[in-house]
């Protein structure tokens, strides 16, 4: 469920017309609704408030300041994967001991940075990264919580990029050497061992994956338990996956999910943690773009809109189909006529959709893309200088920009030529 619905025949987020928004802001741009990232945080919540929990949004989903201020301020711990998220969730007011830091690449700045400004857990994806964090903390006087994430060997039969939990990929350590590497991680001075971390994928429209992933977290906790290791926090990772299209089989609900991991795991009686971004922030958010052209083509019409791949890469990236809504309600028994919805960069793979039954649109006419709020403009670029797509926030009737587009000056103003050219 979200907040984009028509009213009065018009496009709204929550209370405000879209159209409103793209007189002034101009377009394409990305609008978020506060009702439904709040609502997504709190079904994860209440999903899990069966035991002590905290629910870390993945920040790399969505990671503008004003949306990991409201998840933040509503409770939510951060999953942050970098330094620049780090720096992110502590502007936004977000304590240290709600931020755990995941990712199999972190830098000695990046650990340092995090054990000086607070963390509640590195999750460790390697042994040389188990080192290299133990002699940061012990230089530094102070001890690093970790996690070791686990590869469980588990197809999260989601997409080849956004699979992770096979044996063959290259996060985490294989479950099989786990019980060592936990043993060498209990000997390094720098290091306080509290749990395990997983994360098997991201999209998942299935929760048997996270059945057989879990069971093999709650073996493996046995297991530690019994070599001596205090085993008190289960990180489970994201993955949930969102409807992208109405029509499709609706994946499973934050509740069914819950319940699986009481299941599975809360005989073990620990503090469970978990890093949804997609489910959050999918669904409450939509990229707005206006029809330039309808151009004739051989087999059929192209719709050409001023937003991008460099704006929305999922479908050039990851084959991702997006649902397109105008935002003009077609009103009832309009025939819907096949465009191939493109953008103007120089690339055939700037295709958003190839043969999409719409009602029929001109120029000037808004489109949404939906579900386009999680993986959307923080994988945009400003490729073909086009200026980075801005982001608007709405909540009720409040609307504002929480990142502008730069202008042509600020966008060129940030390259510089070197004095002896
Ligand atoms: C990407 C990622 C997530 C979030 O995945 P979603 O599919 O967006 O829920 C959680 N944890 C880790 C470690 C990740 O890399």
């Amino acid at each position: 469920m979200d907040h984009f619905l028509y009213k009065d025949g018009q496009l709204h987020a929550e209370d405000v017309p879209i159209a409103e928004i793209a007189a002034s802001v101009g377009t394409p741009f990305y609008c978020y609704s506060s009702a439904t990232l709040l609502r997504h945080y709190g079904l994860f919540n209440d999903a899990l408030s069966w035991g002590p929990h905290l629910v870390c949004y993945a920040m790399k989903a969505a990671s503008n300041l004003a949306i990991v201020k409201l998840l933040g301020d509503a409770g939510a711990g951060m999953d942050v994967v970098s330094g620049g998220e780090y720096a992110r969730a502590k502007a936004a007011g977000v304590p240290g001991d709600r931020i755990v830091f995941s990712g199999v690449g972190k830098t000695p700045d990046e650990m340092r940075m995090a054990l000086e400004g607070g963390i509640r857990q590195f999750n460790v994806e390697s042994e040389p990264e188990l080192r290299m964090l133990s002699d940061i903390a012990a230089s530094m006087g102070v001890t690093a919580p970790i996690t070791l994430r686990v590869n469980p060997d588990v197809d999260a039969g989601t997409h080849e990029k956004i699979a992770t939990g096979r044996k063959g990929d290259k996060f985490g350590i294989p479950i099989s050497r786990a019980r060592d590497i936990y043993r060498e991680a209990a000997d390094l001075p720098g290091l306080q061992v509290i749990g395990i971390d997983v994360h098997i994928g991201s999209q998942l429209t299935d929760l048997e994956p996270y059945r057989a992933a879990y069971r093999k977290v709650a073996e493996l906790t046995e297991a530690l338990r019994a070599d001596g290791h205090s085993i008190d926090r289960l990180d489970l990772g994201g993955g949930l996956g969102i409807p992208y299209e109405t029509s499709n089989r609706q994946p499973p609900l934050p509740s069914d999910y819950g319940q699986l991991v009481r299941e599975e795991l809360e005989h073990l009686g620990c503090e469970i943690e978990i890093e949804p971004g997609r489910l959050i922030a999918g669904n409450a958010g939509i990229m707005v773009s206006k029809v330039l052209f309808v151009k004739e083509g051989e087999d059929r019409d192209f719709l050409i809109l001023d937003g991008a791949m460099n704006d929305l890469i999922r479908p050039a990236m990851y084959g991702a189909r997006h649902e397109i809504v105008p935002a003009r309600e077609a009103l009832p028994g309009t025939e819907k006529q096949p465009y191939d919805v493109v953008g103007p960069v120089c690339e055939s793979g700037d295709t958003f959709a190839k043969g999409r039954d719409l009602p029929p649109l001109c120029p000037g006419d808004l489109v949404a893309f939906r579900s386009a709020g999680a993986y959307g403009a923080v994988m945009s670029s400003e490729y073909n200088s086009r200026p980075m797509v801005p982001e608007v926030l709405v909540q009720g009737d409040h609307v504002a920009v929480i990142r502008p587009r730069p202008s042509y000056e600020e966008m060129i103003g940030r390259d510089t030529i070197p004095p002896w050219l």
